[in-house]
């Protein structure tokens, strides 16, 4: 019995060696990171497609900060950010892969370091990701979404935080660094706190996120300003389009305490739909009084987009990675399905009874 017990440990180190990778990584390993920066690095900082608030604000504030420090570093997103986030400084430094495919290449390639931000898989990179898997050089994640998967080399993962910005905020001063925190690194990372907590609505029960945030404040931010740049922007037809999913295209299901809402490609369309106009429309569907769950959909060039919201202990994560090949957190959740956009509402629709009893007692 022993014996077998040795072979298979034996075996795994095996696998482990020829991977080249230990499975076993230590995580929040700040000091190991902190060496590797203590040299000059060629640093590629990439977070997920479509990205959001937080995806940017936290690659940015980072960018910021490993300047700074002397470091070569390009921000590079797989498709183009909405308007509504592209005032945040440092945004002018920003390399879109999708539109600048070769000299993304190109700095992929270079790179000696990788920064992945604000996602945990490298399937999240979409178009960039065989690129990124390709490069030799190391990748270290700083991130807060459950289960990272193991395509890097160093962890720095928390879920128990408000956002990613808050763990690079976490990062520089681990570093000794928080001096260097200035204006516009705090500007990013506010804009990244408050996207990824409605406002300090959600995901923010923690003490140390106010005090990090008093901490902005004392670096100068301009807390009401950035809420304008980001929430006061809105075009005529994205708002037109939001009081259309919510007046025509909302579907109650009380029964399971679910909303959804479904748009066409023509839907969309017809109010001229730019990237980040169909962001919080499903926040609406869950602010109805004992809805603990919902969702939208609507079509993509090639795909259907999913996302999913949840009050309290009911995890869209589990319905996302279960049901559609996604992921996220606990009560914000998405996927991209491959399936029409009918077929995809009624993987929504069949499963609900399977949850029933866990809706109707959501604390
Ligand atoms: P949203 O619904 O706003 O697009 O995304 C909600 C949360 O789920 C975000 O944290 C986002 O990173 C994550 N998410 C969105 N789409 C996907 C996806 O296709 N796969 C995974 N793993 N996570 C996703
Ligand atoms: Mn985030």
């Amino acid at each position: 019995m022993f014996n077998s017990y040795v072979n298979l440990a034996i075996y795994l180190v095996f696998l482990q060696l020829l991977s080249g990778k230990s499975s076993i990584l230590k995580k929040n390993d700040f000091h190991s990171i902190h060496s590797l920066l203590q040299q000059p690095q060629k640093i590629l900082i990439t977070t997920h497609t479509n990205p959001d608030g937080d995806a940017i604000g936290s690659s940015l504030a980072l960018f910021g900060y490993l300047r700074k420090n002397g470091h070569s570093v390009t921000v590079m997103i797989p498709d183009p950010d909405p308007k509504f986030l592209q005032w945040m400084p440092f945004h002018e430094n920003l390399l879109v892969y999708c539109l600048e495919k070769e000299i993304c290449r190109a700095h992929i390639q270079e790179a000696t370091l990788i920064f992945c931000v604000d996602f945990n898989s490298l399937s999240r990179l979409n178009q960039a990701e065989a690129d990124c898997r390709c490069s030799t050089a190391r990748k270290i994640l700083i991130d807060h979404h459950t289960q990272p998967s193991n395509d890097f080399d160093f962890l720095i993962s928390d879920t128990q935080t408000s956002s990613t910005s808050e763990l690079v905020y976490d990062f520089i001063a681990n570093s000794g660094d928080k001096e260097k925190i200035d204006t516009e690194m705090a500007t990013c990372i506010y804009a990244g706190i408050i996207t990824d907590t409605g406002s300090f609505s959600y995901s923010c029960n923690y003490e140390k996120t106010y005090l990090i945030t008093a901490d902005l404040y004392r670096r100068g931010i301009d807390g009401e300003h950035i809420h304008r740049l980001v929430y006061d922007t809105y075009s005529e037809s994205r708002l037109r389009l939001l009081g259309y999913a919510i007046s025509e295209k909302l579907v109650v299901l009380p029964e399971y305490h679910a909303a959804y809402i479904a748009l066409t490609r023509q839907e969309l369309d017809r109010f001229n739909h730019q990237i980040g106009d169909t962001e919080d429309i499903v926040n609406y569907a869950l602010s109805i009084a004992d809805i603990n769950i919902a969702a939208l959909f609507y079509e993509r060039e090639d795909i259907v987009k999913v996302s999913l919201r949840s009050k309290g202990h009911f995890s869209v994560n589990d319905i996302a990675r279960t049901y559609f090949e996604g992921g996220g957190h606990v009560n914000a959740a998405g996927a991209n399905s491959k399936l029409s956009l009918k077929d995809t509402v009624d993987v929504f629709v069949k499963f609900l009874p399977t949850f029933q009893e866990q809706l109707n007692s959501v604390y």
